[in-house]
């Protein structure tokens, strides 16, 4: 494992021929100091891990069902992503909480069931703009986070990532200033150290809004920041392996 590492959200966009063009573009890359991550929409993620074949990149899905079978028509299980490659999944995006109302249980329970069919969760945390000039930022981190170490134990956060994604700045321009996002950065780990230190310094903590290759470098040079979740900026192979050489 690398202590760095780049991930690229897609969300809702693309399609079969923009999908296999990114990955061949990408993959010829290689990233000595930095994991890769692609995140594209479900109908996609069979190509996209068939055209990733040099190891260079990973594919993850943009969310996953609580639930680990049944009669749950449209959700996808966390083993139907395991059976088509996929090694990573995101858990609790904002826009997931937002236009799903994914409730933190909710989050926790996905966030479980990745951790048990073998998937890596990038699990998200952010407030809101209100919630921030509230003074309320730690106290929503600390809710967000606790209730999936409560639900799912400190060991399933053996392989998990957390990306902290304030939402006033994902897709709007406004990123964070590294001073922000290293304080909270470091008021995560914190919470993990407060449980076990070893955890602590072993987990990346990634961050996510807005990040464009012109301010990665000075986000990823912040102590506690191992990296970035990138949402619009990804859509151009161009664009993210500028951000990887920025974490490399
Ligand atoms: C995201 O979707 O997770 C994200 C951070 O988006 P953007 O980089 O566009 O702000």
């Amino acid at each position: 494992m690398r202590r760095m590492l780049v991930a690229g959200n897609w969300k809702m966009q693309g399609s079969m021929h923009s999908t296999r063009e990114w990955i061949d573009r990408v993959k010829v890359t290689s990233s000595p100091s930095c994991d890769r991550v692609v995140f594209p929409p479900f109908p996609y993620l069979g190509a996209a891990v068939e055209a990733a074949t040099t190891g260079e990149l990973a594919v993850g899905a943009q969310d996953l069902s609580e639930h680990a079978e049944g009669a749950y028509t449209g959700e996808v299980a966390a083993s139907m992503l395991r059976d088509m490659g996929a090694e990573y999944v995101l858990v609790g995006h904002s826009e997931r909480r937002q236009y799903h109302a994914e409730s933190d249980a909710v989050v926790a329970a996905k966030f479980l069931a990745a951790v048990s069919a073998g998937l890596q969760p990038v699990l998200c945390l952010g407030e809101t703009l209100e919630e921030r000039e509230a003074g309320k930022t730690e106290e929503v981190i600390q809710r967000q986070l606790g209730t999936v170490l409560e639900q799912c134990g400190l060991s399933a956060f053996t392989a998990a990532i957390i990306a902290y994604e304030p939402i006033w700045a994902i897709g709007t321009g406004h990123t964070a200033r590294p001073d922000q996002a290293q304080q909270i950065h470091a008021f995560i780990r914190s919470q993990l150290a407060g449980r076990d230190a070893k955890l602590a310094r072993m987990t990346r903590l990634l961050y996510g809004g807005s990040v464009k290759p012109d301010n990665a470098a000075e986000l990823f040079s912040e102590a506690d920041i191992d990296g970035g979740l990138v949402g619009g900026a990804s859509l151009q192979a161009a664009d993210f392996l500028a951000i990887c050489a920025a974490a490399c």
